[in-house]
């Protein structure tokens, strides 16, 4: 008979079951099962990175988005989201601050932002590059043209981090308006893969009409494309958004999740995300106690934190990055852990 139980021991054996599987993985969760696939995810990650802890500086550049992302408080719809965009200048002075803070990787996120042209972003990227020689410069704008991801790695960029956000494409097609498409987000990762960059895939969990089906599809496509880097983190209302009264994503079934795709990539770089710590005061250490072994403090200027409000009661957003820096490091202490100074590319 088929346990929860009998397929998480397979999974830590082979690294892989079928989507069937992941599916009735998903459908028997129970808490003993939980704590087991977390001890083994803990050995997992313990085995490949030991007790490090690898950080990211989160930059988010831009507020403003051309797309319309059901889920997402910067939707171009909502009128009520406060825009901004940092300025070259001011992008680069947080990753000053972040690299004299200790940080080796510097994330680029914003909306989907026209501003940030090719011609505008690769000198960026250069800059920072020439700045910081010894640092990762990980981007992640959204859906752009083949051409435009080339032009970008040239410039210098080493990784991109691209939500697929579902794998089943008739579930994309409910959290996204008609313009955009499933294909086009599986092309761009596709198109990013090939050209050399360390590719980051992941989801929300608990979308709405997100179902254990669905799920499982996701599992399988992680599986198989088998990125560098994944994020996941739970789905959390935005007032002003369609789904501004859908429940928020499940806190077990995220740290579940974790483990699963632990011991299914036992090399993957896997954040426990801002996300998480904010529908679960310990979120993020119960995330890295999952398997996780990567936090994303935030190196924005603490003027434009509030303004980057994907969804409500977004924590940390009035700390200075070194606030967080710090904040991150004792917490991660405080179960063991230690935030390392250093680029942490995946070990393969
Ligand atoms: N525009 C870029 C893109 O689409 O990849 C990067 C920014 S986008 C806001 C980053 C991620 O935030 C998305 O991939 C999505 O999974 C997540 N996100 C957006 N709205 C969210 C919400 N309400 N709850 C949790 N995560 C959310």
């Amino acid at each position: 008979m088929t346990t929860e139980f009998s397929l998480i021991e397979k999974l830590a054996a082979r690294h892989s079951l079928s989507a069937e599987e992941y599916e009735s993985l998903l459908t028997l969760r129970s808490s003993e099962g939980a704590a087991r696939l977390r001890s083994l995810a803990d050995r997992v990650r313990r085995e490949v990175y030991g007790t490090d802890i690898y950080v990211r500086g989160l930059i988010e550049v831009s507020s403003f988005c051309k797309n319309d992302c059901l889920y997402c408080g910067i939707r171009k719809s909502n009128k009520n989201a406060e825009r901004y965009r940092l300025s070259p200048e001011e992008i680069l002075a947080c990753a000053d601050e972040g690299y004299d803070l200790g940080f080796r990787t510097f994330v680029l996120q914003g909306g989907e932002d026209p501003w940030f042209t090719d011609g505008r972003l690769m000198p960026l990227v250069s800059a920072l590059k020439e700045r910081h020689p010894d640092c990762a410069v990980t981007l992640s704008m959204g859906e752009r043209s083949r051409e435009s991801y080339r032009l970008l790695k040239e410039a210098g960029a080493d990784r991109y981090l691209l939500r697929h956000e579902t794998a089943d494409k008739a579930h994309y097609e409910k959290l996204h308006p008609s313009k955009m498409s499933f294909d086009n987000r599986m092309r761009c990762l596709s198109d990013l893969r090939d050209l050399g960059y360390q590719v980051g895939a992941g989801f929300m969990v608990g979308s709405p009409f997100q179902t254990n089906a669905s799920l499982a599809q996701d599992l399988k496509f992680l599986e198989t494309f088998r990125p560098d880097m994944v994020g996941i983190g739970p789905f959390i209302p935005h007032k002003d958004t369609p789904f501004g009264d859908r429940p928020a994503g499940s806190y077990e079934l995220t740290l579940y999740l974790l483990s699963v795709i632990r011991l299914m990539l036992p090399h993957v770089l896997l954040p426990a995300t801002t996300a998480l710590g904010t529908i679960h005061p310990m979120g993020r250490e119960a995330g890295i106690l999952a398997g996780a072994n990567v936090v994303m403090p935030n190196l924005s200027p603490v003027s434009v934190r509030k303004k980057y409000a994907l969804y409500d009661n977004k924590i940390c957003t009035g700390d200075e990055s070194a606030q967080c820096k710090s904040c991150l490091a004792a917490r991660m202490r405080s179960i063991g852990f230690t935030v390392v100074t250093n680029r942490g590319d995946v070990k393969k």
